[in-house]
């Protein structure tokens, strides 16, 4: 199933996404509320679904989507989780899962615009697979980890590089406002099957950029879930920025960072795309 955050006629809901409409689930809940009340309602939603009349719901085209979680309790992303990445990177093969933040406030819709922020010209692009936490829990193993997961969405981990190499850490260059934008809907983990065997791409006004499999993660996101659920309870909505492969800008030579006016589009198979134009903060 798919599932969306939409705003129609003043109002935000979550609704299921049936070719190319979207229908109103009628929980009057956030997405973190409906992943959570999951098992309970999903036998009605299914239903729902599969009794879709042609005419049910409203066009995709008339609604704006939203994140699909707006809020996420918690946004962790790893850092050089693609051999080809680490390579261009000039960095070692972590022995260890290297993590950041990204702040609540970074999340963006799946096709509004992304600022590139007073004072600084080194924007780029990540295309990420996010997984979106279910059931979560604690001290959880990588062979339980399947059923943490709630369902995937396309991420771009859109980072200001200066402030990313300004200090040791990185959160601030990774949690600029609208730098996390991500959709266009959560997928659930059944109709995804195996979230390692997905293509994923990235493109800067039509020109390739990126271009991966899922396969490739050096930490898959089994061991991703077991390393973080270590010290932190994962819960509904928590959202895992899972690695980006090699093709940043900052890898080029020369270098390329994003301009006013780029059209950033990241788009992953099974799972739809987020497309996003760069503008200069107002
Ligand atoms: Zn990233």
């Amino acid at each position: 199933m798919k599932l969306a955050t939409y705003t129609h006629e003043g109002r935000t809901r979550t609704g299921i996404v049936v070719g190319d409409r979207v229908i109103d689930t009628g929980v009057e809940s956030t997405m973190i509320d409906l992943i959570r009340d999951w098992e309970a309602l999903k036998p009605g939603l299914e239903a729902r679904a599969a009794g879709a009349s042609a005419d049910d719901g409203v066009p995709l085209a008339s609604v704006r989507l939203e994140a699909p979680v707006q809020r996420p309790g918690k946004i962790f992303a790893i850092g050089l989780n693609y051999a080809d990445h680490i390579a261009e990177s000039n960095m070692a093969t972590p022995e260890r899962q290297v993590w950041f933040t990204k702040a609540q406030t970074s999340v963006n819709a799946p096709y509004a615009r992304i600022e590139i922020a007073r004072g600084t010209m080194t924007a780029d692009y990540e295309v990420e697979l996010v997984a979106v936490i279910g059931a979560g829990g604690k001290h959880v193993a990588a062979a339980d980890a399947p059923a943490a997961v709630f369902g995937y969405c396309v991420g771009n981990d859109v980072t200001e590089r200066m402030w990313q190499h300004a200090g040791p850490q990185w959160s601030l260059g990774k949690s600029f406002d609208t730098h996390a934008p991500m959709g266009p809907w959560i997928v659930t983990a059944d109709e995804i099957g195996d979230p390692h065997a997905l293509g994923l791409r990235c493109f800067v006004n039509g020109e390739k950029r990126q271009d991966s499999n899922t396969r490739h993660l050096v930490f898959d996101i089994w061991q991703q879930i077991e390393h973080l659920s270590v010290g932190m309870t994962l819960e509904p909505g928590d959202c895992l920025f899972t690695g980006t492969p090699g093709g940043v800008g900052a890898a080029m030579d020369p270098r390329r960072f994003l301009q006013p006016g780029d059209v950033v589009r990241c788009e992953i198979d099974g799972i739809g795309h987020i497309e996003g134009t760069m503008v200069a903060e107002g």
